[in-house]
């Protein structure tokens, strides 16, 4: 038997997170720590690994949140602000560690170097800057993070290929609006399954509520759990209870396992 997996929302928000600031929204105004969503990333534990997918603008405070105190890896869906801004907030890790895994489409991995170029030059680099260890992936071949096997899967972000990532039965989706049928075929019999909802409405680059459903309905995991969430989505409470059975609206601090 392989060792379950622990899976910590550390963030659950669209790009401006919730509450955006200056907002009057009545779910930005919410009291309930469930209405609260940092930038979207999730945090994979098992044995003494420790994983992250993305490193968002709140990278240091959900690290801190989560008391993580060894990172062996980064998985980049892509290379949207609210993934990557906090990357250079590894340093704590780096210093401890040593370079850090990083795995990432090529393209991620140009964009990442145009971004933070310091962290990319090998000659004359400010002592103080993060190495990473760069791991280029692409959607047709599988690869390791320590002992498990990882399964990419491209979905498509309006024009913009992402990656999705199957651990054993734990399939993790965000920023799709679609996905082909080959892609499909990988995600097929996971157990538990999580996928971008961005809010009610329909959008040009995210699946909304129903889309999210639909796609839901069709895998068929055991359970699952949506994220990506925008303020436009509602209040959590009034959301969930209109959720199937098998359908949770993620939120920041849930924490699962696989
Ligand atoms: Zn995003």
């Amino acid at each position: 038997m392989s060792k379950p997996l622990t899976v910590t929302f550390l963030g659950t928000g669209t790009s401006q997170g919730i509450p955006v600031i200056g907002s009057e929204h009545p779910v930005c105004k919410s009291e309930d720590p469930k209405d609260k969503r940092l930038r979207v990333s999730v945090l994979i534990s098992w044995g003494q690994f420790n994983y992250v997918i993305d490193t968002g603008p709140d990278f240091r405070a959900q690290m801190l949140e989560a008391k993580c105190t060894k990172l062996d890896g980064i998985l980049f869906t892509h290379e949207h602000n609210d993934h990557i801004a906090g990357l250079d907030d590894i340093r704590p890790y780096f210093f401890r560690q040593g370079d850090i895994r990083a795995f990432a489409h090529k393209r991620v991995f140009d964009s990442l170097k145009n971004r933070f170029d310091y962290i990319f030059v090998t000659e004359n680099k400010y002592p103080g800057a993060p190495t990473l260890k760069e791991i280029e992936i692409d959607k047709s071949t599988p690869f390791k993070i320590s002992d498990k096997l990882v399964i990419p899967i491209e979905v498509m972000h309006n024009r913009m290929p992402v990656l999705g990532f199957r651990i054993e039965d734990f399939t993790y989706i965000t920023d799709a609006k679609t996905i082909t049928k080959e892609e499909l075929a990988k995600i097929k019999g996971t157990k538990v399954l999580v996928l971008n909802a961005l809010r009610q409405e329909a959008h040009y680059s995210h699946f909304n509520l129903e889309e999210a459903l639909d796609l839901i309905k069709t895998i068929a995991p055991d359970r699952a759990y949506l994220t990506h969430i925008s303020h436009l989505m509602g209040f959590h409470e009034e959301v969930q209870k209109s959720l199937p059975k098998n359908v949770f609206l993620a939120y920041d601090g849930l924490q699962i396992t696989i």
